[in-house]
């Protein structure tokens, strides 16, 4: 029996994560429940579950968590963070959003633990952080985004030396097919519909704007140390073929499956084991074709900014990725429209520069500012 800690419970991960649980109750024990301030889920969530420890990082929701349960271990606060770290935790499933994952990874990496890997983020602003603690503590990283859930397990079938490519596929999001003049009047509501998916609110709206591929590409050169010239993506708008490995002889290895989470969360808590999973069996005679086409750089520029992010490398990918989450929150608040919000990221990748991020303080004080340039950015 595992013990399991789950990042982010309440959200599409973290339910997700619960559901592989219920189906493997022999397998994994839920000993931890961590979320930022949805109680009313939360609470349904411990009444189900019945965690022994729970951490509730809004301290006024925290006060509810306790007093519904007078006896548990409520933790608040950004003590949370420090539950990943915890002896008789076997698996951190990390599905916090944004930047925020970086402290339960770190501290689950130092700790020794397997983190079921999420939340990309963290190793897009914190690669050499990442690093570290994972030389420190001896943990490891087990991909959950599918895409290099994808990557991980087709590279079981060569040596990594061999390796030519990474090839990401992406759905394109909600509007592929959009003409550029049509895409400055993309409300919110639009941009949170996946074609694919169903996932959590930004995440949704960086698949759109492909955002989301662009922090992927950054983070399959962190978790398979691959150089930005190795790395490709391709549109496949069916969500079947989830990435490939492009080897030195030209053969091509891809993974497949129905787009369903539960598979690579899953795959992340039993690797290198497989067992029956709660995702349907994929019957490719169902499927009207499988179609893969270049991504069009042009209307959708966070792909070739990634990459420039990629290259500079320090303070650039925290831009990237902090930048966007600011322009996101102000696309949502009506400030800025959909087509605005890669112009807000250049603003604030063009100013912080490519400083080194040595340590978490430098970290912190790069967010910080890289935020404070999103939101003084007026578009033009
Ligand atoms: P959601 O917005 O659905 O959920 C986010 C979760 O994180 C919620 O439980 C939320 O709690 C919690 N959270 C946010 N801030 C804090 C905090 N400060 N302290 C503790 N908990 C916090 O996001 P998703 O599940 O969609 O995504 C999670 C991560 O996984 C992201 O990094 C995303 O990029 C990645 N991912 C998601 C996929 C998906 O299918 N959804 C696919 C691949 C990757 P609460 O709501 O209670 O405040
Ligand atoms: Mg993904």
């Amino acid at each position: 029996m595992k013990n399991i800690a789950v990042f982010g419970s309440t959200g599409s991960i973290g339910r997700q994560t619960l559901s592989v649980c219920e189906k493997h109750v022999d397998a994994f024990k839920v000993h931890t429940l961590v979320f930022g301030s949805n109680h009313e889920l939360g609470i349904k969530q411990i009444n189900e579950f019945r965690p022994s420890t729970v951490g509730v990082f809004d301290e006024h929701a925290a006060g509810i968590v306790r007093e519904s349960f007078p006896g548990l271990n409520v933790v608040s606060g950004s003590a949370v963070w420090e539950l990943a770290a915890d002896p008789i935790i076997d698996i951190v499933v990390n599905g916090v959003s944004g930047f925020n994952g970086t402290f339960p990874l770190l501290a689950a990496l130092k700790a020794g633990k397997r983190t079921a890997l999420a939340n990309k983020e963290s190793v897009v602003c914190a690669g050499g952080l990442v690093r570290r603690a994972l030389k420190e503590g001896g943990g490891e990283i087990i991909p959950v985004d599918s895409e290099q859930s994808a990557i991980f397990q087709c590279l079981a079938a060569g040596r990594r030396q061999d390796v030519k490519r990474l090839i990401l596929t992406a759905s394109g999001g909600a509007f592929r097919d959009m003409p550029k003049n049509e895409l400055e009047r993309v409300t919110p509501e639009m941009a949170m519909k996946h074609p694919t998916w169903s996932m959590g609110r930004k995440i949704t709206i960086d698949s759109a704007t492909l955002f989301n591929k662009g922090l992927e590409v950054m983070e399959a050169a962190f978790l398979f140390n691959a150089a930005a010239d190795d790395i490709s993506v391709l549109i496949h708008p069916q969500s079947i073929v989830h990435s490939m490995v492009e080897y030195a002889d030209n053969s091509v290895t891809a993974q497949m499956s129905v787009p369903d989470m539960r598979l690579a969360i899953q795959y992340a808590m039993t690797y290198p084991e497989r067992c029956e999973s709660p995702a349907a069996p994929l019957e490719l005679s169902k499927l009207s074709g499988l179609t893969f086409f270049e991504p069009d750089t042009e209307r959708f520029p966070a792909l070739p900014l990634a990459y420039r992010a990629l290259r500079i490398g320090g303070a650039a990918p925290v831009a990237y990725n902090s930048g966007n989450e600011v322009a996101v929150e102000r696309f949502i608040k009506g400030e800025l429209r959909f087509t605005d919000i890669p112009g807000c990221v250049v603003y604030a990748m063009d100013r912080i520069g490519g400083a080194e991020i040595t340590d978490t303080e430098s970290l912190l004080e790069c967010d910080h500012e890289v935020r404070r340039y999103a939101r003084e950015y007026v578009p033009e």
